[in-house]
C-alpha cells in the first residue's frame, strides 16, 4: 500500500538524517538520492520527481537556518513543505455551501464511482447533512441495486429508475424532490476507455444537474497514467477535481496522487479501502505528515513556531526602535506583543534589553489597557488615529462620549501613546540610551 511503502522509505531516509553527524552536501545528495528512488517506485514522474528534489536541494544547501532549529530539523522541515507543496499545497476543501450541494461523480468502469458514492453519503451523513443518492447509470447491469444496497447499509434515501435507458430522464424525474436534500451525490455510468459516446452523455447530465461539485474518480493502480486521464477529462467534461481510490491496494499511488495536481483538478478526497468509511478528504498536511512519522513532524512544527515568533518579534523591536509609529501601530504592536506572550521575551529580544528586569505591574495592565483602548480608537476619526497629538481637551471628551471612558482615560491614552513615542525617540540608535530608558522604567518614572 502506498501510504506503508512510501511512508517506510521515507521515514528511514529521515532517520538517516537524524543519524548523521552533520549536514553537509554529502547528506544532502544521498537525501536527495533516496527520495528519487523511494517517489519513483511510488510511480511518481520522473520530471516531477527532479523539479521536486531540486527544490529540496536548494533550500536544504542555501536557506537560512532559523537560530532555534538544529541544521538536522531543518532538513526535515524542508523535506516535509516541499512534499506538501507538491501534493497540491494547502489542500481544496469542499464547502457545502448552498443546498442542495450536488456532487457529481463521474470516471471509467470499475474505477470506484459507485463505491465512492455510498462513501460520501455515509461522509456527509455523519457531518450532519440530510444526503439523497441518485443513480443515473443506465449502463452497468445491476447498477442500481448496487447504489440501492449501498444507500440502504448507509441509511440515506435513494433515487433512481429500474430498467429507464435515458439517464436524463432519470434526473430530471426526482429533480424537483432532491431540492430537499442538503447534499446530492449523483452516481454515473462509465465506459472501458473515455470516448465520444460517454462525453456525450456525461455532458447532457453535466448541464442539467449543474453540479456544484463534478469530481472524476480514477483508481489509484493506474499510477502516472491518471495525468492523462485528468487531463482528458477536465478538458472535455469540466471537472473540479479528483478522488483517488484504492490507494489502499496498490504501491502506485503515489503516480496517481502527484500526477492530478498538475492538471487543474486537485485530488478532493483519498479511497483507503472497500469499507464505506474508508474515505478521507485529502489534506497533504496530513497526508505527508503521516507519512514521515506524525509525531516526529509535529513536534518538528511546534519548534518552527516558535522560531517564527522570534522572527516576529525581532521586527517588532526594529519598528518600535524606528520610532516612526501612530496610535493604529501602536496598538497593533501591543496586540502582536499579547499574542506572542510575555512581554519580557520580546524585550529580551531587542538588543541590549535582555539584562534588564520589566515592572511587573507594567505587564499585567497590558490585557485591560488594549481593550480600553480599543474602545477609544473606535471612537476616533482618521486624523485623529493618524496624529494623536492633535487630540486636545474638547475632541478627549467627544473621544470618550462614544467610547463609554471618561475623558481622563481618553487624556491618558494620548498620554501614554506620547510617551512611549519619547521613549522609542531615546532609544533611537542608541543601546547605552535605551538602557537608561529601562531604568527609568523600572524606577516607575516613565510608564509604558
Ligand atoms: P464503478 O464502476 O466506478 O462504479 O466502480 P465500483 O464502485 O463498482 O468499484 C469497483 C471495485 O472497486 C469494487 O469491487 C469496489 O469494492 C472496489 N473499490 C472501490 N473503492 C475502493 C477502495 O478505495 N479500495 C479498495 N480496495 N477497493 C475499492
Ligand atoms: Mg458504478
Amino acid at each position: 500500500m502506498v501510504l506503508d511503502k512510501l511512508g517506510e522509505s521515507l521515514k528511514s531516509t529521515l532517520d538517516k538524517i537524524k543519524n548523521a553527524l552533520f549536514v553537509d552536501e554529502k547528506l544532502v545528495n544521498e537525501l536527495v538520492r533516496d527520495i528519487q528512488k523511494s517517489l519513483l517506485q511510488a510511480d511518481v514522474n520522473v520530471k516531477l520527481v527532479f523539479e521536486l528534489t531540486k527544490k529540496i536541494k536548494e533550500r536544504a544547501l542555501h536557506d537560512d537556518v532559523p537560530k532555534n532549529l538544529s541544521k538536522k530539523d531543518y532538513l526535515v522541515k524542508v523535506v516535509y513543505e516541499e512534499l506538501v507543496r507538491f501534493l497540491g499545497g494547502e489542500g481544496a476543501k469542499i464547502n457545502i455551501n448552498k443546498k442542495p450541494y450536488y456532487i457529481m461523480l463521474v470516471g471509467l468502469f470499475g474505477s470506484g464511482k459507485t463505491t465512492t458514492s455510498g462513501k460520501l453519503a455515509k461522509y456527509y451523513q455523519k457531518r450532519g447533512y440530510k444526503v439523497g443518492l441518485i443513480s443515473t447509470d443506465t449502463w452497468r447491469p445491476a447498477a442500481y441495486e448496487q447504489l440501492q444496497q449501498l444507500s440502504q447499509k448507509v441509511g440515506v434515501d435513494f433515487f433512481g429508475i429500474k430498467g429507464e435507458k435515458d439517464p436524463v430522464k432519470i434526473f430530471k424525474t426526482y429533480m424537483k424532490e432532491l431540492d430537499n436534500y442538503d447534499v446530492v451525490i449523483v452516481d454515473t455510468a462509465g465506459r472501458d476507455a473515455l470516448n465520444d459516446e460517454l462525453i456525450e452523455e456525461l455532458n447532457k447530465i453535466r448541464s442539467l444537474v449543474k453540479a456544484d461539485e463534478n469530481l472524476l474518480v480514477i483508481s489509484a493502480d493506474i499510477g502516472q497514467a491518471a495525468e492523462r486521464q485528468a487531463k482528458t477529462f477536465h478538458e472535455t467534461c469540466n471537472i473540479t477535481g479528483v478522488i483517488i481510490t484504492k490507494l489502499d491496494g496498490t504501491a502506485k499511488g503515489g503516480g496517481a496522487l502527484t500526477a492530478c495536481s498538475v492538471t487543474g483538478a486537485p485530488v478532493k478526497f483519498i479511497g483507503l479501502g472497500e469499507k464505506i468509511d474508508a474515505l478521507e478528504e485529502f489534506k497533504p498536511e496530513g497526508f505527508v505528515g503521516r507519512l514521515l512519522g506524525m509525531g516526529d513532524i509535529e513536534a518538528l512544527l511546534e519548534k518552527v513556531n516558535e522560531a517564527i515568533t522570534e522572527e516576529d518579534a525581532k521586527d517588532l523591536g526594529k519598528k518600535f526602535l524606528k520610532g516612526e509609529f501612530n496610535l493604529l501601530d501602536l496598538y497593533e504592536q501591543m496586540q502582536a506583543m499579547k499574542k506572542m506572550g510575555p512581554l519580557t521575551k520580546v524585550m529580551e529580544l531587542m538588543p541590549g534589553m535582555s539584562g534588564l528586569k520589566i515592572p511587573k505591574d507594567m505587564l499585567e495592565n497590558q490585557e485591560i489597557k488594549l481593550d480600553h483602548w480599543k474602545h477609544a480608537m473606535q471612537s476616533m476619526t482618521k486624523e485623529e488615529l493618524e496624529d494623536a497629538e492633535i487630540i486636545d481637551a474638547s475632541r478627549a471628551e467627544r473621544i470618550s462620549k462614544g467610547s463609554g471612558l471618561t475623558s481622563g482615560e481618553v487624556r491618558e491614552l494620548v498620554k501614554q501613546y506620547k510617551q512611549t513615542k519619547k521613549l522609542m525617540k531615546m532609544m533611537k540608535g542608541n543601546e547605552k540610551g535605551m538602557e537608561k530608558v529601562m531604568k527609568q522604567m523600572q524606577s516607575g518614572n516613565v510608564k509604558f
